[in-house]
């Protein structure tokens, strides 16, 4: 066993705590990271803050893992000592099923492990990334490229992969317009992947506040929907929207703004269910559609495509004393762009 430090909230809503965890005795197939750097997630709080329901305490969260190989089991092949290594939201799948098959693991039908709040294959309760060790079978890791430093690598683990997977599914691309809603973790990683893609990339945000950065990232528009001007401005406008936020949205507004055959993708995923009236899609026979993360393989291709295309996280990193702060600043959309957790303010 190793022992790592982990910073965990004990309850719903309660303060961040400094602890000692064990992760599991290396087998063969498993490797030992030193974490450097965990991204904050919106979905840390939702489910740490139990709006999901279904919380299992003290919660280590953290999804969003870059580090350095420190060991590896006998039998691993895939990484050496001194590796950059990174994991995102899943340590296990079954392996076995038509999805796990398909290198869509997240689609796991038996479910797939999660990196923290899940039951692993040995009965244990997951930990994740707040941590300074984390063991992960080799399947599971990632290898982050030279080009990308590990602390703006971290979120790509989670965000990039949320925004690459339907973004490649549905095509973005020259020609394509597409709208990213909400400019947090997860859109401004939509807007620098969907740009690089060759896509006419639009913002849709609550305010203008972060135009600048939102044409930095590589938007060609950026539009307030606090302002009803951008809904009949919009109207059948674009060929896919990927909707980013942590909230529930009035959906049929959001999908007047399609296109003929277009296609409004959900990741954002509010504890409060979303509405559609039908007629918000039989009108242009438009379609609605979820998607999660992506697989092992699609999440190695992304980090490829960002270290070719220069892609990282814009990043604010704190040590392990502002995780609370953070996550306020998170759910009051005061996040540019992602909160990153330095491991080496662990010691301290
Ligand atoms: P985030 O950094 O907090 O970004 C969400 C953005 O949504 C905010 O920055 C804000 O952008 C906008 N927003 C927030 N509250 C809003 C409201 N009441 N009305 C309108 N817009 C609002 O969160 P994140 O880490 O990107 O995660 C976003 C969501 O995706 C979360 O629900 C998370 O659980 C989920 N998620 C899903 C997957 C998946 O696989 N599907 C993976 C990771 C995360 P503006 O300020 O620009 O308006
Ligand atoms: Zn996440």
């Amino acid at each position: 066993m190793t022992s790592a430090i982990a910073y965990a909230t004990p309850s719903a809503k309660a303060p961040f705590e400094k602890t000692t965890i064990e992760r599991r005795e290396l087998g063969p197939k498993d490797v030992l990271i030193k974490i450097a750097f965990a991204g904050i997630c919106h979905s840390d709080i939702h489910t740490g803050r139990n709006e999901w329901g279904e919380a299992h305490f003290p919660l280590v969260p953290g999804h969003e893992i870059a580090g350095v190989v420190e060991e590896v089991g006998g039998d691993v092949s895939k990484f050496a000592v001194g590796d950059r290594a990174g994991v995102g939201c899943m340590v296990d799948s079954c392996r076995e099923c038509e999805n796990c098959l398909a290198g869509e693991e997240q689609y796991c039908l038996r479910g797939n492990v999660g990196t923290y709040n899940a039951k692993g294959k040995d009965g244990r309760w997951t930990d994740g990334g707040y941590s300074s060790h984390i063991v992960v079978d080799e399947d599971f890791v990632l290898h982050i490229p030279d080009g990308i430093e590990l602390d703006v690598a971290a979120p790509l683990l989670c965000a990039g992969i949320t925004l690459y997977s339907p973004l490649k599914h549905w095509q973005a691309g020259p020609g394509k317009k597409v709208a990213i809603i909400g400019l947090g973790g997860l859109g401004h990683m939509g807007v620098k992947i969907a740009h690089a893609m060759g896509a006419e990339v639009s913002v849709l945000s609550q305010t203008l506040g972060k135009k600048a950065d939102g044409e930095k990232f590589g938007a060609d528009h950026y539009y307030a929907t606090s302002d009803d001007a951008t809904f009949k401005e919009l109207k059948g406008e674009f060929d896919l929207i990927v909707n980013t936020v942590s909230a529930s949205l009035p959906m049929a507004k959001y999908l007047s703004l399609l296109r003929r055959d277009g296609t409004l993708v959900s990741v954002g995923a509010p504890a409060e269910p979303l509405e559609v009236p039908a007629f918000a899609l039989i009108m242009g026979r438009r379609s609605w559609a979820g998607s999660a993360i992506g697989g092992i393989r699609e999440t190695q291709e992304m980090l490829d495509f960002c270290a070719e295309h220069g892609i990282g996280a814009e990043i604010e990193k704190i040590g392990a004393d502002q995780i609370d702060e953070a996550w306020d600043r998170v759910v009051d959309s005061d996040v540019r762009y992602r909160f990153v957790i330095d491991t080496a303010t662990f010691a301290s």
